[in-house]
């Protein structure tokens, strides 16, 4: 069942996508080589905390962070550990918070320190590619519009596309209906109506498409080993333009 939201709820969910976004920059401010990814929950977690929110991600279902840190060959779902970031990685920083009764849910892939050449354009094409999947969320389109705008743009400069894992729909619950597969059909899938909120999250691999889960049951690799690259937004649906709730602004202007 899809949960259409009210304006009230969508004010709601426009808070948490502020607070999450403004997290990740916080985060993003102290990446550097050596420092490492249970640190930077730590420093999530009071952050979040400070803005008079509870972390989203901590406790559920089990998980054991306020981030999910996913580096290099880690796709989504890394713990956060004692890993200390070294030059050339990249992390996916998602953060999730709860605010009255309301999810926020954002990601950014994060250079340590400057990467190869490949690796950068993986970043920039995945960023890009959640742009054109932002551009076909709006009603009357499909769930498949957003996908084959997502693949086909990854797909023609040689990376691919995750299958096991897709975005969703957000709201009192992290993951609501529908899905939002980062792959498909345009004018297959899902319709979207004004209302739904949904959270779109292309995750692309370097190399191949296959991916397995770790031996701890969260995190999620790849099989061939090669780079992952991960960004997500939380984007209301409406009529000719898509309202986007999150933003990079703070990570990428450096400000508050
Ligand atoms: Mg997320
Ligand atoms: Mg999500």
């Amino acid at each position: 069942m899809i949960r259409l939201k009210s304006e009230e709820e969508i004010a709601l969910l426009r808070e948490n996508a502020l607070m999450v976004s403004k997290t990740l920059a916080e985060v993003g401010r102290h990446i550097e080589p050596g420092i490492t990814t249970k640190e930077l929950d730590v420093i999530a977690e009071k952050y979040i905390r400070s803005l008079g929110a509870e972390p989203g991600f901590l406790g559920y279902e089990g998980f054991p962070g306020t981030l999910c840190m996913s580096v290099n060959d880690v796709v989504v779902h890394g713990f956060p550990s004692g890993y200390k970031l070294k030059e050339g990685d990249i992390v996916s920083v998602d953060c999730g918070t709860i605010y009255r009764g309301y999810y926020g849910d954002s990601a950014y892939t994060f250079p340590v320190g400057k990467v190869s050449p490949r690796v950068q354009q993986l970043l920039d094409a995945t960023k890009h590619s959640l742009e054109l999947g932002i551009e076909q969320a709006v009603a009357g389109n499909r769930t498949g519009d957003i996908g084959e705008a997502v693949q086909s743009y990854c797909e023609s400069l040689g990376f691919s596309i995750v299958r096991e894992l897709v975005g969703h729909g957000v709201g009192r619950d992290m993951h609501e209906s529908p899905e939002v597969p980062n792959y498909g059909r345009r004018g297959h899938g899902v319709k979207l109506h004004e209302g739904m909120v949904i959270c779109i999250e292309p995750m692309v691999n370097a190399g191949r498409k296959e991916v397995y889960l770790d031996d701890n049951g969260w995190a999620v690799h790849t099989a061939d080993g090669a780079p992952s690259a991960h960004f997500e937004k939380t984007v209301a649906v409406r009529h000719g333009k898509a309202e986007v709730l999150t933003t990079y602004e703070f990570i990428e202007n450096n400000n508050r």
